[in-house]
C-alpha cells in the first residue's frame, strides 16, 4: 500500500458528503454556521498508542474510542456535539486497518449526527487526536462549579470494569474468558452519555465524566464548586464482574477500580434534592439506572464510607499521566 498518498487516504477513508457544515474536508478550514441562541463547546482528546490504548488494539474499537471519549466530554458539558476534526499520526499507511478505523469512528459519529470536518494527517508514531465541537443553548452549560451543599450525586452506569480489564491484562487479577471479554467491552467501547447530559440542562447543578476514576474526578467538582461530599462505596454501581471481587482476596483491587479506575466514561453528576423526581424521571425515560451515592457537603473533604459506615483511611489514586509512581 505504498502507492496511497495523503490525500488519496483522506479522500478515501475520510471524506463523505457533507451534513451540516458549510464547508467540510477538503479547504484550508472547514466552515460551520452556529444555532442562534447557542455557544459552542470545544474540546481536544489525545491517544496515545502504549499509553492510551494497546498498540495492536482492534482499529475499529480504536476509531469508536478516538470519538466517543470526546462525546463524553460533550456530554459533561450538558452540549450536543456537532462537528469533529482528526489528527492522526500513523507510523505505516494499512488500508485495511484504516478502514476498520474508520468504520468505528463513523458508526459512533452516525449514531450522534456528528459531521468529520477536517482533520491533519502525518506520519508518526501512532497517535490520534480528536477535536470535537458542540453546542449548548447560551447559558446552560453544565459545569464542574455548580454543586451546593444538600445536592445529591449522582452516577450514571457502572463503573471499575474498564479497570479490571486492564488489571487483568498486568495480572493483577483472574477473569474468566467471559468475564474478561465484558471488562474489555467496557474498555473499548464505552458509551458516552450525550443524551443524558442534554436532558440534565436544568437539572443538575454541576457535572464532570468519568475518565481518570470516580474520586479524582469528582474532586475536580468538589474543588471547582468549593465544597465537600459524602459518598458510599455500597452505593456505586458495580457490574456482577466487580461485585464477586468485593470480598475477599482481590477486594482492594476491586475498590481501586470503582473508585479510581479510569476509562469509564460514565456522567458523575450533583442535582439538588428537590430535583430527585426529574433526575429519576430522565433515568426512566433513557432507560439508565442511574444511582444516587452520596451527598455534597459543606467544607472541602471527600469522605467515602465503607459498607459499615467507617470512612475508608485511604483512597486511591486517580489517575495521573505525570504521577511517579
Ligand atoms: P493543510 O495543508 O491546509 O493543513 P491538509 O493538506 O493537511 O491541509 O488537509 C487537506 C484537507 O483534508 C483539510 O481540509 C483537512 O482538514 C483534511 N484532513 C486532513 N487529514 C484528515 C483526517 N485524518 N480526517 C479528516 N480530514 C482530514
Ligand atoms: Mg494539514
Amino acid at each position: 500500500m505504498a502507492a496511497i498518498n495523503e490525500f488519496e487516504l483522506i479522500d478515501r477513508f475520510f471524506r463523505r458528503p457533507s451534513q451540516s457544515a458549510v464547508l467540510g474536508i477538503g479547504d484550508d478550514a472547514a466552515l460551520v454556521q452556529s444555532t442562534p441562541g447557542h455557544e459552542i463547546a470545544l474540546s481536544v482528546d489525545m491517544l496515545v498508542a502504549g499509553r492510551h490504548f494497546f498498540e495492536d488494539v482492534d482499529p475499529e474499537s480504536l476509531g469508536y474510542k478516538a470519538l466517543a471519549v470526546n462525546l463524553s466530554d460533550m456530554a459533561a458539558m450538558g452540549a450536543k456535539p456537532r462537528w469533529a476534526l482528526l489528527a492522526g499520526a500513523l507510523p505505516h499507511v494499512e488500508s485495511d486497518w484504516l478502514a476498520a478505523f474508520a468504520r468505528g469512528f463513523f458508526a459512533l459519529a452516525d449514531d450522534h449526527g456528528v459531521e468529520l470536518i477536517g482533520g491533519d494527517t502525518t506520519r508518526g508514531p501512532l497517535t490520534l487526536c480528536v477535536t470535537i465541537i458542540g453546542e449548548v443553548p447560551r447559558g446552560k452549560a453544565l459545569t464542574r462549579g455548580g454543586a451546593s451543599p444538600g445536592d445529591a450525586i449522582w452516577l450514571s452506569g457502572p463503573l471499575g470494569d474498564a479497570a479490571l480489564a486492564l488489571a487483568c491484562h498486568s495480572r493483577r487479577v483472574e477473569l474468566t474468558a467471559s468475564e474478561f471479554e465484558s471488562c474489555e467491552r467496557a474498555l473499548l467501547r464505552p458509551n458516552p452519555r450525550v443524551a443524558l447530559g442534554e436532558r440534565l440542562r436544568g437539572v443538575a447543578s454541576a457535572a464532570i465524566d468519568i475518565s481518570d476514576g470516580l474520586t479524582g474526578d469528582l474532586g475536580h467538582v468538589l474543588e471547582a464548586s468549593r465544597v465537600g461530599a459524602t459518598i458510599q462505596l455500597a452505593a456505586i454501581p458495580r457490574s456482577a464482574v466487580l461485585g464477586a471481587r468485593m470480598h475477599g482476596a482481590r477486594r482492594a483491587v476491586a475498590i481501586d477500580a470503582l473508585l479510581a479506575g479510569g476509562d469509564d466514561y460514565e456522567l458523575c453528576f450533583t442535582a439538588p434534592a428537590a430535583r430527585t423526581a426529574d433526575v429519576e424521571s430522565v433515568g426512566r425515560e433513557l432507560r439508565l439506572d442511574l444511582a444516587s451515592i452520596g451527598v455534597v457537603t459543606s467544607g472541602t473533604a471527600l469522605r467515602v464510607e465503607d459498607e459499615a459506615g467507617q470512612a475508608l483511611e485511604r483512597l486511591p489514586r486517580a489517575f495521573d499521566h505525570f504521577a511517579d509512581y
